[in-house]
Parts: C-alpha cells; structure tokens; sequence
C-alpha cells in the first residue's frame, strides 16, 4: 500500500500542547489539521493520512482519554490506531458516534486531503471531564455539523472549539452546516463563564482574545445575515446574492467539488427568518 507522507509540528501554549499535521504532497504541506494534549487529555485525533506519525509522537506522552469534538474525518482519523495502540476511551456526542462507527460519504477532495478515517467507537461524552489538575465542562455547539461539542476549562478560560469557529469572517461553508445554529452556539462560547477565553482551533491557531474574536464573528454573521435577507427582499436570487456580496465564488469552491461555497452561506441564511 501506497505510504502517505505526512508531517508534525507542536508548540506549546500554557499546559496545552499543540499538534498540528498535515499530508505532504510535492514537499510541501497540503493543509494543516491540530490536536491538542492537555493534562493526558487528547482532544480530537487529526486524519488518518497522518495517524501513523500522529501516534509515534504521542508513544511517550501520558494519554488517559480522548475527546472528539464532532465525528469528521479530520478529527477522528487516529481514533482507531490510538484504541489498538493505547487502549484509551474516546468520547464523543451521542449524534457523532453512530457516524464515527459506520463511517459517512467522504468527497475526493476529502479523501485526497484527509484519507478515509478507520470506523471507530466512542462512549456517550459526559457533562463534564476531569484530569488530574483541570476540570472540562462539555458544551454542545451544532452549527458546524450536528453532534459537535466544544470543551472549556473556566479557571484557564481555555476553550477548545472544535471547528465552531476557525475565523471571524467566514466565506463559505458547506451545505450541512446552519448558520442560525452557529450563531446560538457562539453565543454560549461568548457567555462562558471566566475572565479571559483563549481559543483552540482545530486548524491549530490559538487566539488569546477569544471573547473579541468570537464577539466579531457573531456581529460579522448578524450584519451578513441582515445584508443576505435585504437583498433577498428587493428580488435578487440566491446567486445574484453571491455575486453582490462576495464578487462570485472563492477558488476553494471548485477545488472542494462544491461543497465550500458562499452559496451555501446564503442558502443557510434565507431558511431562517429575517
Ligand atoms: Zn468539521
């Protein structure tokens, strides 16, 4: 079988230590993916291209359980050689297991970028999760996919969002994902209880103003949102939308088979009311 070359990067910030990995393709990395290690707590696994370098680098590190934030192929993809290797419980929520077990339709962009994850098993994630010097509160945050959670430590303000947020300014999402659920689940990271909120993402960016930066990409989806459904009421169609606010599709449109696209923000926006 053919070995996919894959590549590891960590830093530390705080107790938290971060991995970032990615598929190599023509030297070069083809697009970053994070995990995250605290406290023998392994929040989300990667993708299966780099679940082999994955679990060598974590051969020597303390791993009690893992945590998936939501079942998609670039969070779960070292779930199964991390349970024949380490035998350590994954959790998940009720709605990404069946999902994480019996596997979803994966596009070839999706296969070329991330591999296909192994079927895995995970246990109902409790309300909350304890290590030997943390406690994680578990938050359930729909918007991205169905089934995602996001883990926050309040003495830290660490919050590890899964793939809630990645930007503050999103441009395209794809089909499945809600922007009215989105919103409401921001909303909760926003209100959560602690002086200061630092962001985990799972592209491997840690933003230390996290209240800011989720505060900008609640009013950015509010203004878009206002902007979408004006436009819509003075007759213009989906696309005629796309174009006034966006100038036409971004390049990732075509290069994810149409599934990243800015017209499936627009369409997510219309089926909630104005
Ligand atoms: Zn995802």
């Amino acid at each position: 079988m053919e070995r996919i070359e894959a590549t590891i990067e960590t830093s530390m910030f705080e107790d938290v230590l971060c991995v970032r990995m990615s598929r190599v393709l023509d030297g070069k990395p083809l697009y970053w993916v994070a995990c995250y290690l605290v406290d023998g707590l392994l929040v989300d696994t990667g993708c299966s291209h780099t679940a082999h370098e994955l679990v060598s680098f974590l051969e020597d590190k303390e791993i009690n359980a893992v945590v998936n934030t939501h079942f998609h192929e670039d969070h779960i993809g070292a779930n199964s050689l991390l349970a024949k290797r380490r035998k350590v419980p994954a959790y998940a929520h009720p709605a990404s297991i069946p999902l994480m077990e019996h596997g979803f339709h994966l596009y070839p962009y999706q296969e070329v970028v991330w591999g296909i994850p192994e079927p895995c098993t995970a246990l109902p994630v409790p309300d909350t999760i304890e290590t030997c010097r943390y406690r994680f509160s578990v938050i359930e945050t729909p918007g991205h996919s169905e089934g995602h959670i996001c883990l926050f430590e309040p003495e830290k303000g660490w919050c590890f969002t899964g793939d809630l947020f990645s930007r503050e300014n999103p441009k395209f999402i794809r089909p499945e994902e809600n922007v009215a659920d989105m919103v409401r689940s921001l909303r909760m990271i926003d209100r959560l209880p602690s002086e200061r909120l630092v962001l985990f993402t799972s592209l491997g960016r840690i933003v230390e103003d996290g209240r800011a930066a989720v505060a900008n990409c609640i009013k950015y989806l509010e203004e878009l949102s206002r902007k979408v459904h004006g436009l819509a009421g003075s007759g213009l169609d989906e696309q005629g939308i796309v174009e006034r606010i966006f100038g036409g599709e971004h390049l990732f449109a075509s290069l994810t088979d149409g599934q990243y696209t800015s017209l499936n923000l627009v369409r997510s926006i219309l089926k909630t009311a104005s």
